[in-house]
């Protein structure tokens, strides 16, 4: 037997069966009438005689090519020997060409300098709008982790429920290999996809930075009353300030979804 599923609508309801189930605004309830009494609850079980379903996404568009990727590391390779910061840029593709676009918005790095005077940040980047290309519908974010591997932080999963999209990051910019990660929300629900399947395959080249990219990022450092102790931190950061940074580096790890941090 199939039950029958109502529309909660501002429609008056013509109860033509005992039990039925009512769509509403805020979820699926069911509706049971019997001699004793006349409930609504939630529908958390099962409905009888449907199929179930899983949430999940198909991606169509195609891969973010290597043109483009190179670019865009060569930007965060740049703001992490300059900055020992993190970087971001936003994605916009043309559904009609097939293209894609990447545009650096104003971001503020913010930091502190330690004791020898050595500058250091927090992980932490805020950054602005950015105008829509013509043509070009808005498609999500690549950031990177400067040192830190790639991952969706807990941080970018609070911003990126807000952002329907692609959002992939780049990280372990100290390393011999840089990580990378990617995910992708669609409804504000975030699904882990293989880095592979939406980067093409590139070689990490020299590649120029625009200074009109450079000049967009602003090293700000933080008021004396938020930095606290960083003597361990410092410590744990110390091996980042060697100089044998910008080689280049090849990308094959990719990191874990890891929504701890
Ligand atoms: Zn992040």
């Amino acid at each position: 037997m199939r039950f029958p599923v109502v529309l909660k609508t501002t429609e008056k309801i013509v109860e033509t069966a005992k039990l039925y189930y009512l769509v509403a605004s805020n979820g699926i309830f069911q509706v049971r009438n019997t001699p004793t009494h006349r409930s609504v609850t939630r529908a958390e079980r099962d409905i009888p005689d449907l199929l179930s379903e899983t949430p999940r996404v198909d991606l169509l568009f195609p891969v973010l090519p290597a043109s483009l990727l190179d670019g865009v590391i060569a930007f965060f390779n740049e703001v992490y020997w300059c900055h020992r910061g993190e970087a971001i840029v936003v994605l916009f593709f043309n559904p009609k060409t097939q293209e894609y676009r990447a545009e650096v918005p104003p971001q503020i790095i913010s930091g502190y300098y330690d004791s020898r005077g050595r500058w250091y940040t927090d992980y932490h980047l805020d950054y602005g709008r950015v105008e829509r290309p013509d043509g070009f519908i808005r498609f999500g974010t690549i950031h990177s982790h400067a040192c830190m591997p790639a991952y969706s932080s807990h941080v970018d999963c609070e911003d990126e429920k807000f952002e329907d999209g692609l959002h992939v990051v780049f990280g372990s910019f100290a390393s011999a290999e840089l990580t990378r990660s990617a995910s992708f929300v669609s409804n504000g629900q975030r699904f882990h996809v293989n880095a592979d399947d939406v980067l093409e395959t590139w070689v990490v080249s020299e590649c120029p930075v625009p200074n009109a990219w450079m000049e967009q990022v602003e090293c700000v450092e933080e008021p004396a009353w938020q930095q606290g102790d960083k003597s361990v931190e410092n410590e744990r950061l110390e091996s980042t300030w060697s100089d044998s940074g910008k080689a280049l580096r090849v990308v094959t790890a990719e990191v874990a979804e890891d929504d701890g941090h």
